[in-house]
């Protein structure tokens, strides 16, 4: 038996046999496919030729005094990316051996390797060298994006691998897994809202599990305490048998207080809402009680349907659809959609966002929508013309400037008077910023007057605030919401919102941690959202304090000047708080 400690990125407990995507000693990945994900994992093969190519382009443009030699070399290359022979010979072993594509590619170049070895020449035997570095130029654009869109189970598994994109992990329910366990990640990356989003138990950052577990080892994969268990001893297994199904049993008792709104013991409401990701999620978020959708990351609509390649995202009239259905399916409750937020780690090839080296601090977000307001206009459309059927307000995120904001809302006034000429009826539809970057949470007082409502993203706004990588598990130590500098910028925000009169909300992982709901509820703000699967915990958490104790705490929190001091004296108070109860 071995118990390896993570990071709990989504709760439940689940137990079950590992797949595991290993990680051979060539590092490259080895897992099988079915046939009807060839032409997936094809895709990816195209991406990376793509990317390759790109690879050396920017190559052959650094080097200036480019001599006629590597010139050569860089074309030579680039021929052979473009070889339709490689491509066929991918395509064919793909479906040969129903494996996924990093394997396919070094088989096939190997044996192109092969043949050409036997030659005597001494040209040839230079192409040689020549394909292991298309090989490898391959494998480092497959492996710097695992693409594990394709793998599946026939029978209920937990997934082990050493790391998976948001977007390979978008339909993992459906490909027979009931948990996931990676090497890297953290609390609030995209994997861990994704998995939140799908309510399977999730552990991250746990170093070198996809080497330590090995396919059809038995696993417990306890998303509520961060611990993976491997081949677990009876007692154990019993222990967390009986866990499970007392967490199970619990889950089923708080969502019977669904319909309740959260109150505190006096009387303060604070609205509970859900994160969504898909348009399909709306059914679980009012199954968890959910009074709206807080924040609709509408970007997964774009990143799921990426690999069409018709540039720019969904066409308006499938953007329409996914949001008409959104807010029909909340009626009269609000739905705020966030417009997309692509670039950081949810990438992909129709944009230009691939080469950064600092992503995160790169073309992301609105700077994106900026750059093509074709995209951005044909998003803000679509929301316009699904305005009737719901309560909607839409959302702009890593806003950090006025002059952003300027522009941002110059762009929304030209589609609302390209739509009224076309004869469309267009409503007032409220207007509202995320606060996730500092500047944009210091001068609040300068942007709030432009919108109808600020909503705080603590995820990204921590991330900057501290230079925390939130995806990083090595520095995940550093990562810790309730820590002064949070908790003034989020003082100067709800000052500014009071002051200027407009909504304020916080859809940040914070919200999400019933420990911290007093703090925030201190802090002046009354609307949370969170994934849905949190929202039960959070109302219960909230039914134990009043509003004045609650301002009390955070009034002693912001004299401190220790995070460790700040977070013991929550802890202290909410246990203080459950003792009286019992
Ligand atoms: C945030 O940054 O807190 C947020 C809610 O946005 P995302 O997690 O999508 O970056
Ligand atoms: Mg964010």
């Amino acid at each position: 038996m071995l118990t390896i400690n993570g990071i709990g990125a989504a709760p439940g407990i689940a137990i079950g046999r590992a797949l595991v995507s290993a990680r051979s000693s060539s590092e490259i990945p080895t897992y099988g496919i079915s046939a009807a994900d060839v032409d997936r994992e094809y895709v990816r093969f195209q991406r990376a030729v793509r990317e390759a190519q790109q690879d050396l382009h920017s190559v052959a443009a650094r080097l200036t005094d480019l001599s006629r030699l590597d010139a050569e070399l860089l074309e030579s290359h680039r021929i052979m990316l473009e070889d339709p022979e490689l491509a066929n010979q991918v395509q064919a072993g793909l479906n040969e051996r129903l494996c996924n594509v990093e394997q396919v590619v070094v088989l096939v170049i190997e044996e192109l390797i092969q043949k050409l070895d036997g030659v005597a020449d001494d040209y040839i035997r230079d192409r040689v060298a020549d394909l292991q570095d298309v090989r490898r130029r391959l494998l480092e654009r497959l492996l710097a994006r695992p693409g594990l869109t394709a793998v599946r189970s026939d029978a209920p598994a937990v997934l082990v691998c050493h790391n998976i994109l948001p977007t390979d992990a978008l339909d993992l329910s459906q490909r027979g897994f009931i948990a996931v366990a990676t090497d890297v990640g953290g609390q609030s990356s995209h994997l861990a809202i994704v998995a939140r989003a799908l309510e399977l138990p999730a552990v991250v950052g746990l170093s070198s599990v996809s080497r330590e577990v090995h396919g059809g080892d038995m696993v417990i994969v306890d998303g509520n305490d961060g611990v993976v268990v491997v081949d677990p001893s009876p007692d154990t297994k019993a222990e967390y048998d009986a866990r499970l199904r007392r967490w199970q049993k619990r889950e089923m008792v708080l969502l019977g207080g669904r319909a309740a709104p959260a109150r505190t013991i006096d009387g303060t409401v604070i609205a509970l809402q859900a994160n969504i990701e898909f348009a399909g999620e709306v059914k679980a978020a009012l199954g968890h009680g959910a009074e709206g959708v807080g924040l609709f990351r509408s970007e997964f609509l774009f990143l799921q349907g990426a690999e069409r390649g018709t540039g720019g995202g969904p066409p308006e009239s499938e953007q329409y659809d996914a949001y008409r259905s959104v807010l029909t399916a909340m009626g009269d409750r609000p739905v705020t959609i966030r417009t997309i937020d692509i670039g950081g780690d949810k990438v992909t090839p129709e944009f230009d966002v691939l080469d950064e080296s600092n992503p995160i601090l790169g073309f992301r977000a609105i700077r994106l929508c900026h750059a093509h307001p074709e995209v951005f206009k044909r998003q803000l459309r679509a929301l316009y013309r699904a305005a009737p059927f719901g309560k909607l307000r839409i959302m702009f995120p890593m806003i950090s400037s006025v002059d952003e904001l300027d522009t941002t809302l110059d762009l929304v006034a030209e589609v609302r008077e390209e739509l009224a000429a076309e004869g469309h009826d267009v409503p007032t539809v409220p207007l509202g910023a995320m606060i996730e970057v500092p500047a944009a949470a210091i001068c609040a007082d300068l942007l709030a007057p432009k919108l109808d409502f600020f909503s705080i993203g603590t995820n990204d706004l921590l991330q900057y605030t501290a230079a925390v990588d939130r995806d990083n598990d090595r520095v995940a130590y550093l990562y810790r919401p309730l820590q002064p500098a949070i908790l003034r910028l989020l003082r100067n925000v709800s000052r500014a919102a009071r002051e200027a009169g407009v909504g304020l909300s916080l859809c940040g992982e914070l919200a999400r941690d019933p420990g911290a709901v007093a703090v925030l509820a201190g802090l002046g703000i009354r609307e949370l959202s969170m994934a849905a699967i949190g929202i039960p915990d959070v109302k219960e958490a909230i039914g134990r304090f009043t509003l004045g104790a609650a301002e009390e705490l955070v009034q002693e929190l912001l004299e401190l000047s220790h995070t460790a001091d700040i977070e013991r004296t929550v802890r202290d108070w909410a246990e203080q708080l459950t003792t009286r109860e019992t």
